[in-house]
């Protein structure tokens, strides 16, 4: 608290993300970050954009990276809307969509949790809603009459961190029940097995679709996100952008993204590689004795019938192993773990197992 902030800064709770551990030779398995490297082409394309033309500003409308990802996803340039990082692209839909005079906002009681924290931000209600007992969406919560037209509805799919996904007619049911606010679909760990609502676009003018280059594109450091939806949605986006910083991507973060999404052989190779990891890595914690919610995305959601979620996570950080646990209700029992090579998978089951059986 200080003199000097503005009144609303009191009342924020600002977002904790995972740790970053200053210290080497730990296995982060926390974060859910990629564990083989960038594209080696974007590798190539971000040293060759380091160099004199740094002194220039970069495009500010990213339009090089906009076309390459309106050309993957089957969009115009024009339904892009980019930004440093999705979470900077989430900002500004809850800045630019989700503020109506109070009205609320719809989202699952267990979802990622910076959608709170915007919603603080921007002084949005929040209305949430429980996720069923085996941790789904249940649709019909959002497709059923609400009470008060709501701001917007907002969930990950698949759902963090559950790692849970509902199917595109689920989503388009959604959509359709609620034609006249927006509906977000934050896609993050999209890549990694299930269905991009990208394709429901063209039905659905309100559906708004956010993804990451991230995750399954293995460039959390670069600071690359980006929403698809309607040219009358981006525009506005746009607007909200345009009033805060004109050029959130660099010229840098352009140029590496674009090789990035552009690599199609090595983000495929990549992500079956995870996808291959998490079904063996679900296997084996099962045959330790957890219970794994079905993951689609590139981490795990698990918890053990005897052991506390929170004392496994701190054993786990003594071993030298970095896992994510939340203290929140309903899922304080679980870790969140990272599906990282089978080497880093095996690292982890045969630790659990020592604390299990030290534990006992
Ligand atoms: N959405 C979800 C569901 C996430 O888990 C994350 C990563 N913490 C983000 C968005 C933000 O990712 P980034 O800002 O790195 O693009």
């Amino acid at each position: 608290m200080s003199r000097f902030w503005s009144d609303h800064v009191v009342g924020l709770a600002p977002y904790t993300p995972g740790e970053q551990p200053k210290v080497a030779n730990l296995l982060k398995l926390n974060t859910n970050e990629h564990p083989y490297g960038p594209s080696p082409k974007a590798l190539e394309a971000i040293q060759a954009a380091t160099g004199d033309s740094l002194r220039l500003y970069p495009d500010n409308d990213s339009t090089a990276l906009r076309e390459a990802i309106a050309a993957l996803h089957g969009v115009t340039a024009g339904q892009v809307f980019p930004g440093n990082g999705s979470d900077e692209v989430l900002a500004h839909i809850f800045n630019g969509l989700f503020r109506h005079a109070g009205r609320p906002l719809l989202m699952p009681d267990i979802t990622y949790s910076f959608y709170r924290t915007y919603c603080q931000l921007y002084d949005i209600p929040v209305a949430p809603i429980p996720l069923g007992d085996d941790f789904s969406i249940r649709v019909s919560d959002y497709t059923d009459a609400h009470p008060v037209t709501p701001a917007g509805i907002i969930f990950a799919n698949p759902n963090a961190p559950t790692g849970m996904a509902l199917e595109l007619a689920d989503i388009k049911a959604i959509a359709q029940a609620n034609p006249d606010i927006p509906v977000v679909v934050d896609e993050a760990y999209v890549d990694f097995g299930a269905h991009s609502a990208v394709a429901l676009l063209d039905e659905c003018s309100n559906i708004v679709v956010v993804h990451t280059l991230s995750k399954s594109r293995s460039l959390a450091g670069l600071r690359v996100g980006f929403a698809m939806a309607s040219q009358e949605i981006v525009d506005g986006l746009q607007r909200v952008k345009d009033s805060f910083n004109s050029y959130p991507l660099d010229r840098i973060a352009q140029a590496g993204a674009t090789a990035a999404l552009q690599d199609t052989a090595y983000f495929q190779r990549t992500c079956t590689e995870i996808i291959q990891a998490r079904e063996a890595l679900t296997q084996q914690l099962g045959t330790l004795g957890f219970e794994v919610l079905p993951s689609r995305a590139n981490f795990v959601f698990a918890r053990h019938p005897e052991h506390d979620g929170a004392a496994l996570s701190r054993a786990l950080r003594a071993q030298g192993i970095l896992v994510r646990h939340f203290s929140l209700p309903r899922i304080d029992q679980f870790l969140r773990i990272t599906v990282g090579t089978p080497q880093d998978c095996t690292r982890l089951c045969n630790t659990l197992s020592e604390i299990l059986l030290k534990t006992h």
